[in-house]
């Protein structure tokens, strides 16, 4: 059984039981939210090494990272050493979309590796084994597409990308519309080549059930991917968009009835006065379903620096109610990412994660901001790391430049905390 099917059956999974106790909340909790579908657990029960992860309303707002392989660069031993940078700098979850190399053997070392969470996007292996077997993704069969979703299924990826919505009517929206970026969606992209060339329905959508099955057989939860989003401000929230959420919508319902965990993709590039409506958007026909947005980027221009303008509209859309942040890192745009890049992406999207939670209400998050006030009013700067979240970059900062006293060398010995300590006599009180 599934953990939907499980809780719905008035079951406390071992799944739910250890999430709830790192959430700080009851298991019934967790077991009510997973039968309603607002929460998920990705635990595949082929990932046996999982530590399960959460992901829904209630709880702490969740970080991914995506590593693996291009098609230009990267090999299992580098995707390996970023998912080490991606689990110690607190990323809940990984994705894996290798394009490059051995594609399953990375996938393979990956999960074998990992204790979060794993997704992947099977649209990828599937297109670049039409291009060895056939010649062109165009030439993709369905069945060479389904046995590559088994084959992520039976290898025990807890959560997989399907652009289910990508349908010819969405594809029609699209080309009525006129798009400034068009199609930013890697499998997006593949599959409306497919559609047109084959003048066939999306099979993902056609065969829903068929996708459902599987997934069902190795709780495999579903993501189903935004093939549509905005690739730029300009293309925010248009009728290609809205069109393939509707669909989407319907799908989650149906995945639901079927005893299948389902989450919603989301953009993408949005203005900052558009994230709100577009969390809103998704939570109202999506009936609840936890949402996963890709940054998102509120401007177009921050190339080199996209791991902030990510973070900027991940916050407002946590705050706004969005359950999981896809990390995005500097190299986003310009490059595949390296380590320090994937450090980077992760710690700015767990600030993100952070600042919405503390604005959702979520346990302990208000607590952890005081804690870490009180330890700058004593000049504890030991606590002070330990709070952080890259504590090794609190400690390297602050011992860039000595300080004659207890403060830090910004003021030294006009610290302002340390001259009310002596005028006023006001200490920190411990929280
Ligand atoms: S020296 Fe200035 S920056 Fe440093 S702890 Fe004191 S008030 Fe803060």
């Amino acid at each position: 059984m599934t953990q939907l099917e499980l809780a719905r059956k008035g079951i406390i999974s071992p799944q739910m039981s250890l999430v709830a106790q790192y959430e700080g909340v009851e298991a019934e909790f967790i077991r009510q939210g997973v039968s309603r579908g607002t929460i998920v657990i990705p635990a595949n029960t082929k990932h046996t090494n999982l530590t399960p992860c959460g992901i829904g309303q209630g709880l702490k707002t969740k970080v991914n990272a995506n590593i693996g392989t291009s098609s230009d660069f990267g090999n299992t031993g580098t995707e390996l050493e970023k998912l080490k940078v991606a689990i110690d700098s607190g990323a809940d979850t990984v994705m894996d979309l290798s394009t490059g190399g051995d594609i399953s053997a990375t996938r393979q070392a990956i999960i074998d590796s990992s204790p979060l969470p794993v997704g992947t996007v099977p649209i990828y292996q599937a297109a670049i084994g039409a291009i060895d077997r056939h010649g062109a993704i165009i030439k993709m069969t369905v069945d060479d597409l389904f046995a590559v979703i088994e084959e992520h299924a039976r290898d025990g990826i807890d959560f997989i990308t399907v652009h289910c919505g990508v349908t010819q009517s969405a594809i029609a929206r699209l080309k009525q519309q006129g798009r400034v970026a068009d199609v930013v969606s890697r499998g997006g992209a593949f599959l409306i080549g497919w559609i047109v060339y084959n003048e066939r329905e999306n099979p993902l959508y056609e065969q829903y059930d068929r996708l459902l099955e599987l997934a069902r057989e190795f709780d495999v939860t579903l993501s189903l991917g935004d093939g549509m989003r905005p690739g730029c401000l300009a293309d925010a929230t248009d009728r290609a968009q809205v069109e393939e959420l509707l669909t989407l919508g319907e799908l989650v319902q149906r995945a639901q009835q079927a005893g299948v965990q389902v989450m919603v993709e989301g953009p993408g590039h949005l203005p900052l006065n558009q994230i709100e409506t577009n969390v809103q958007l998704q939570k109202a026909i999506c009936k609840g379903a936890p949402f996963y947005v890709l940054g998102p980027l509120v401007t177009d221009i921050g190339a080199g620096y996209d791991h902030i303008t990510g973070a900027i509209g991940g916050a407002i859309a946590a705050a706004a109610g969005t359950d999981f942040l896809c990390y995005v890192t500097p190299a986003e745009h310009l490059s595949l990412p390296d380590p320090e890049d994937v450090r980077q992406g992760v710690i700015a999207s767990l600030i993100a994660a952070h600042a919405g939670d503390i604005v959702k209400g979520v346990k302990g998050a208000e607590l952890w901001d005081r804690k870490m006030s009180a330890a700058r009013k004593r000049l504890d700067w030991e606590e002070q790391a330990r709070l952080s979240l890259d504590p090794e970059r609190s400690h390297q900062v602050h011992g860039k430049h000595a300080s004659a006293g207890a403060a830090c060398s910004m003021c030294g010995e006009f610290c302002a905390m340390a001259l009310m300590e002596k005028f006023l006599g006001i200490s920190a009180t411990r929280c």
